[in-house]
């Protein structure tokens, strides 16, 4: 699709516009720190009423306090009243939780930080956690072993606290669900939410068994990932469309039509040392882009997007066992 097709679909997606929860993102990510005022707005412009900033590393957790109060700092100065009441609002809540892509620079120190914020500051969710054998040096027994045990740790935590997960599994959902079933983890009464769903039929179904939303990106408008299609409409055509929640991953999973160049930035924690940083800004993706998922599931599934999106909205609610209001 060309530059001009894509910015005259943006102009058509922005004319409708429905109350949307960004699942997850890091918005916290440097790549934003020119523009993220400018970024709130026009994510409150298409929708997005709330977002969720999700932890990877314990190094940037403090950061990610300091953006959400910078967030609500900037929705109060322009106009955005973050006051409860007013069912207009903007917020910005955060997940706290060590990414296994990063086990090498995860220590013990790091999980007992988690454990004592988790206690003083309860966050929304414990996240991202899980296992990710994306690359050769991740299947290393020792890391991979490291993985596990940290996966494990923070499923403790989750149990501990009664929270949900943000789960991040790439190429090991086999193993993830055997940890998931030893560990007394229940997402039917705890929720959860496996991010950035990318394993296919079977695993869909067998993550939406039990009891975790699968979380849909930017990915799924990409009309080659067949393999996510099918395992989407799979796991809907049980379980129906309370099955799923939508989030951008920003500044990754950038929507098609909002690509601008032909390269292709990296898949999230595909570059441990950058963090983002290269992702150019051109090429990121942004809170904003969400509708776009809107549009391409209430597309591949035939359903209305006002239907979807109502629907999307309560699901996130399910998952992250809040009892937000949907605007009206
Ligand atoms: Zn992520």
């Amino acid at each position: 699709m060309s530059v001009l097709e894509s910015s005259t679909k943006a102009k058509q997606v922005s004319t409708s516009m429905y109350p949307l929860i960004d699942t997850h993102t890091h918005f916290d990510a440097p790549v934003f720190d020119n523009d993220r005022e400018q970024q709130v707005q026009s994510a409150y412009r298409q929708g997005i009423r709330h977002l969720i900033l999700v932890g990877y590393l314990s190094q940037h957790f403090e950061r990610m306090y300091d953006t959400k109060q910078l967030i609500d700092k900037l929705s109060k100065h322009f106009g955005i009243d973050t006051d409860e009441n007013n069912e207009s609002d903007f917020y910005t809540h955060i997940a706290l939780g060590l990414h296994p892509f990063y086990i090498e620079q995860h220590t013990d120190a790091h999980l007992i930080e988690l454990a004592q914020m988790v206690a003083n500051s309860r966050p929304l969710a414990i996240g991202e956690i899980g296992l990710d054998t994306f690359t050769d040096a991740m299947k290393e027994p020792d890391v991979f072993d490291k993985q596990k045990r940290f996966f494990g740790a923070q499923l403790d935590i989750a149990v501990t606290h009664q929270l949900p997960v943000m789960l991040h599994i790439r190429k090991a959902h086999a193993e993830a669900l055997a940890i998931l079933k030893t560990h007394e983890y229940d997402a039917h009464t705890l929720g959860g939410i496996a991010h950035s769903f990318s394993g296919g039929e079977q695993e869909a179904k067998a993550f939406v068994k039990l009891g975790f939303k699968l979380g849909v990106t930017g990915q799924v408008t990409n009309p080659n990932a067949k393999k996510l299609r099918r395992a989407i409409q799979a796991a809907v055509d049980i379980y129906g469309i309370e099955c799923l929640v939508i989030e951008t991953d920003c500044p990754d999973m950038t929507p098609i039509m909002c690509q601008n160049s032909n390269s292709q930035h990296p898949a999230v924690g595909q570059s441990p040392d950058n963090e983002w940083e290269a992702v150019h800004t051109h090429d990121r993706n942004v809170p904003a882009n969400l509708p776009w998922v809107l549009w391409t599931l209430s597309e591949l599934l035939g359903v209305s997007q006002d239907k979807l999106a109502k629907q999307l909205w309560q699901n996130s609610c399910d998952a992250l066992k809040v009892n937000w209001a949907y605007p009206t």
